[in-house]
C-alpha cells in the first residue's frame, strides 16, 4: 500500500466518545482505533502509523504507562503524558472456585463495582463481561436485576475487562470466547459497547474473531437490529418463557416488547449463513419446565437458525422460584434434539464464589465469609 493511502487517519466509522479527566487529559482507552488515530493526526500532529504503534502497544501489548512504549519518540511520549491517560480497572478482589472459574470483581473510578467471570473449559476460556454497573431490566429471579441501574459502562470499562484478565493468564494460555453476559444490559449501553467490541475484534488490538464473541440481551427489539449492523458478532436472546403471560411476571421488558415482537425481531435479525441465534431459557420448576413449554417454544423458534441453551435457575434468596428438576431438565432437551435442534444445557460454574449466571452483584461479604478472598492484586497480576 502507498504510503498516502496508508496515512489517511481514521478510515473506519469514528465512534467513540473520548473520556477526559478534570484536568483535560483524554483516557487512550476510550478510543476505538479510528478515534484515536484521529486524535492523533488533529490533534497531536501524528501520523496514522505512529496513532496504530500507540494503539498496539495499548491493547496489544497492555503498556501501564508511556514510558514503556518503545520506538515512539521522546517527544511524543512527552506530548501523550501532558494531554493523555491509560486508565484501569482496579481489581478488588479474585475469587477461585473449586472447579477453576475465577470471578474477578472490579473497583471503578467513582467506587462503583462490577464483575467478570472467566470460566475455562476443555477446548475453550470464556470470559464474561459486564456491560453496566447494575441493571435497568428488573427480570425478577436475577439478582443484578435486584440493583437497578446505577450506570454504564464506559467504552474502556467494557474493553479493559478483557484486556486484563487475559494480560495475567500463564503463558500459553488465552481468553478464546467473549460473551457479554455478566451485569447489566449490553443492548442498553450500545453507545459504549460498540467501540468496545471494535476493539477487543481490531487486528490492531485484541483480534478476537467475531465467532467468538456473543452479545446477550433480554429482547430489546429496536437495539436488536443496531447492533447487527454495526459489528457481525453473534447474538443470544434470553427468552425464557413461551408466552407473554409466563414472559410478563418474570421479565418486565416485556410489556415494552412482546415475546411476539422480540421473535419477529429475531426472524428478520439479518444473521449471516451458518450463524444461528442462541436462545437461552433459564428453567423454573413448576414454571416453564415442562414438554409443553418445550413444544410452545419449538413452535416460537421455528425456521429460525437456532441453538437452544437450558440454564437450570441458580436460586438467589427472596423468591418463590426454584430450580428444576434434572429429570426435567433432559426431557425438555431432548424434545429439542431429537427434532434436530441444537439443545445444550449450561452447566452451573462457580457456584460456590457467587459467579453463576443471575448471581452477580452479590458482594464481598459473602465471599469473604466464605474465606474465598485472596490476595486480588497479586492474583490479578497488577501489583508490578
Ligand atoms: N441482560 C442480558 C445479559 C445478561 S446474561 C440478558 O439478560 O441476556 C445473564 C443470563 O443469565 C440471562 O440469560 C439470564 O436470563 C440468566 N439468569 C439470570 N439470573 C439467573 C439465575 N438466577 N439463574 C440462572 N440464570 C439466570
Amino acid at each position: 500500500m502507498d504510503d498516502a493511502m496508508n496515512d489517511t487517519p481514521g478510515t473506519g466509522k469514528r465512534r467513540s466518545r473520548p473520556q477526559t479527566d478534570d484536568r483535560g487529559r483524554v483516557d487512550l482507552k476510550s478510543m476505538d482505533r479510528a478515534t484515536l488515530e484521529r486524535f492523533l493526526v488533529d490533534d497531536l500532529g501524528q501520523t496514522v502509523n505512529r496513532a496504530r504503534t500507540v494503539f498496539q502497544w495499548i491493547w496489544q501489548r497492555g503498556a501501564r504507562n508511556f514510558d514503556e512504549m518503545e520506538g515512539i519518540s521522546k517527544h511524543l511520549k512527552r506530548l501523550l503524558k501532558e494531554r493523555c491517560t491509560l486508565s484501569f480497572l482496579e481489581p478488588a478482589l479474585v475469587l477461585r472456585s473449586v472447579d477453576g472459574t475465577v470471578k474477578y470483581v472490579w473497583s471503578l473510578e467513582d467506587g462503583h463495582q462490577i464483575e467478570s467471570v472467566l470460566i475455562p473449559e476443555e477446548t475453550r476460556m470464556t470470559l464474561c463481561m459486564s456491560s453496566q454497573v447494575g441493571c435497568a431490566m428488573a427480570c425478577t429471579f436475577c439478582l443484578t436485576g435486584d440493583l437497578g441501574l446505577k450506570r454504564h459502562l464506559t467504552v474502556a470499562e467494557i474493553a479493559n475487562q478483557a484486556l486484563q484478565v487475559g494480560r495475567q493468564l500463564p503463558e500459553g494460555e488465552r481468553i478464546t470466547n467473549l460473551v457479554l453476559m455478566g451485569m447489566g444490559e449490553p443492548l442498553h449501553n450500545l453507545p459504549n459497547l460498540v467501540p468496545a467490541l471494535d476493539i477487543c475484534l481490531d487486528d490492531f488490538a485484541m483480534k478476537f474473531s467475531h465467532r467468538r464473541v456473543t452479545v446477550s440481551t433480554v429482547g430489546l427489539v429496536p437495539k436488536m437490529g443496531e447492533l447487527a449492523a454495526a459489528l457481525p458478532v453473534n447474538l443470544a436472546v434470553s427468552i425464557n418463557a413461551t408466552t407473554e403471560e409466563q414472559r410478563r411476571q418474570i421479565m418486565p421488558i416485556t410489556r415494552r416488547h412482546s415475546l411476539e415482537e422480540l421473535v419477529q425481531a429475531c426472524r428478520d435479525f439479518p444473521l449471516p449463513s451458518g450463524k444461528r441465534i442462541t436462545f437461552e431459557y433459564v428453567m423454573f420448576r413448576g414454571f416453564n419446565d415442562t414438554l409443553d413449554d418445550a413444544a410452545r417454544l419449538f413452535t416460537l423458534l421455528e425456521g429460525i437458525p437456532t441453538k437452544v441453551n437450558l440454564i437450570p435457575y441458580n436460586e438467589n434468596p427472596g423468591r418463590d422460584l426454584k430450580s428444576p428438576l434434572d429429570a426435567d431438565v433432559k426431557a425438555f432437551q431432548h424434545y429439542f434434539v431429537s427434532r434436530g435442534t441444537a439443545c445444550h444445557v449450561r452447566t452451573t460454574r462457580g457456584i460456590d464464589i457467587s459467579a453463576a449466571c443471575g448471581q452477580l452483584g452479590k458482594g464481598k461479604e459473602q465471599a469473604i465469609a466464605r474465606g474465598w478472598l485472596e490476595d486480588a492484586r497479586r492474583i490479578a497480576g497488577l501489583s508490578q
